[in-house]
């Protein structure tokens, strides 16, 4: 019995990612799509790092990966740090496994030895580019017997293992959201696997690992299209079953044109403080359940027109079948509004736990008690959670600084803007009990009273209680911050305004 809306038996599936930088929402949906489907049908859900290319690997990268996924709440089941059954899962760990296929490929004729110097590679690229042809390995050491080629490596000769592609025919593909893709093989090129320092290079080590790993499903970046008949004519090479292919689309930029490179994300970065890092997201106070619903739908649907989802949501109901190989422009609107959506499905004391870390860098000390108070009034208006200290910082000062000239709203002038401050302390400080509640009508009569309009009368107030031109409900915030304080900073106000009147 599987509940699995994919009616899929349990896959095993891997997110892969290289540790060569920040981790990026392309990254994050792979791995989340990954993680749907491996719970979705009771499978199994891999992390490994491919960290076959030294020189661009990022140990840091790792500790951002992991900590990406964590707060994003996709938690793996085998994986470098957590071990599993087909340990280790990390490439540079498994390097003589490598070697062992290699050997195998050479031995079985799909793979050669080849020892052509950069110098002579490069001499005859720049001749194929004089004759107009596409820059290609020119098939200098696929001709050598395998004798030979043995003798060269034993007497030392610097070699790399490349693949043995047929030159003539063609090579189809079957991608699981593209269909059948045919390439011609004289297009298709003797790829390096191993390189002359012994590592073997992604098109092998990724095709040996899913295969013993046992990966059913492969969810890949679109940019892995062009060397698809590499990989699928290595899989078939070895006699191995292929694994359901699926390649996703990038993501556009936000203009709708271009890839969201990592370099984009920088620049973008600088010029209007948005990322797509999912540390930088956090940073600015996106929720992991927010980021997780928007990128869901940015390349999968469900109905097309539910958009609220949970995780658990998606888990239940994520599909392959509705993958969509379009790619996605990034909307920032879009995620601001998933955003808003899930803050106002918090409880109120998630809420104020997750605003905590903001007023703290902020410079505030909160406590509980209080965040849980401001927490109601300023989820209906929070779009990201690092607002929250400009909506409330007041509440955790001792001393607001008000400016003289703030404290006098439009229509009114310092005369009536003191009257007004020094009726309302004496109405507050005769209330017979200080609530919300109970200051509401008594100060609308008063603004009827002094004849001035109680967005008048509570814009002196503002000011005078929070030094802000906007605070969340005034009366609410004045039962937070306390009558005694109240009092006192109408006070601090109205010797200000009588300096002016
Ligand atoms: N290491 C590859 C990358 O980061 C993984 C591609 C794959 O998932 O096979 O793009």
């Amino acid at each position: 019995m599987s509940s699995s809306s994919s009616n899929l038996p349990p896959v095993r599936v891997r997110f892969a990612p290289s540790p060569t930088g920040l981790t990026h929402l392309g990254s994050a949906r792979t791995a989340l799509y990954n993680y749907l489907l491996a719970h979705n049908t009771g499978g199994q859900f891999i992390l490994r790092f491919e960290d076959t290319d030294s020189k661009r690997y990022d140990p840091q990268a790792e500790d951002d990966l992991i900590d990406s996924l964590h707060w994003l709440g996709l938690q793996w089941d085998e994986g470098p740090d957590v071990g599993g059954p087909h340990a280790p899962y990390r490439q540079s760990e498994r390097k003589a496994i490598y070697q062992e296929y290699a050997q195998q490929l050479i031995a079985q004729g799909d793979a050669f030895y080849c020892f052509c110097t950069p110098q002579e590679l490069d001499a005859a690229r720049k001749e194929q580019l004089k004759n107009k042809e596409n820059p290609h390995y020119p098939g200098t050491c696929r001709q050598l017997s395998p004798e030979e080629a043995q003798a060269r490596v034993d007497a030392g000769e610097s070699h790399v293992v490349r693949f043995k592609m047929p030159k003539a025919g063609s090579t189809t593909v079957v991608d699981y959201l593209r269909g059948e893709i045919t390439f011609q093989n004289e297009n298709l090129d003797d790829t390096i696997l191993i390189k002359s320092n012994g590592l073997a290079v992604y098109h092998l080590a990724a095709m040996v690992d899913d295969h013993l790993m046992g990966i059913t499903h492969v969810f890949r970046g679109e940019e892995w299209v062009s060397t698809f008949p590499l990989h699928v004519r290595i899989y078939a090479a070895f006699g191995w079953q292929q694994p359901t292919w699926v390649h996703l689309s990038l993501f556009l930029k936000p203009e709708g044109k271009g890839k969201m490179s990592k370099r984009a994300t920088e620049e973008m970065k600088q010029l209007t403080g948005k990322s797509i890092f999912v540390q930088d997201m956090e940073a600015i106070g996106y929720l992991p359940e927010a980021v997780v619903n928007w990128i869901a739908l940015m390349g999968w649907s469900y109905d097309g027109e539910t958009e609220f989802f949970t995780l658990e949501d998606l888990v239940e109901k994520f599909s392959i079948d509705k993958l969509n190989p379009s790619s996605a422009a990034i909307n920032f609107k879009k995620l601001d509004h998933f955003n808003g959506l899930h803050i106002r499905s918090l409880t109120i004391e998630d809420l104020a736990q997750r605003i905590k870390p903001f007023f703290v860098s902020a410079g505030y000390q909160p406590d509980d008690e209080t965040l849980i108070e401001i927490a109601p009034l300023i989820q209906p208006r929070l779009v990201t959670l690092d607002e929250a200290p400009t909506w409330a910082g007041f509440f955790f000062e001792t001393e607001v600084k008000p400016e003289a000239a703030d404290l006098i709203p439009k229509g009114l002038d310092a005369a009536q803007s003191l009257d007004a401050a020094q009726r309302a302390r004496d109405l507050i400080a005769t209330l017979p009990d200080f609530s919300h509640e109970t200051a509401e009508q008594p100060m609308r009569d008063l603004a009827e009273e002094l004849g001035i309009k109680v967005g008048q009368l509570f814009g002196v107030l503002r000011i005078a209680l929070t030094a802000q031109q906007v605070s969340p409900p005034l009366l609410e915030s004045m039962q937070i911050i306390g009558r005694d304080t109240v009092l006192q900073r109408l006070d601090q106000a109205s010797s200000l305004l009588e300096k002016m009147a």
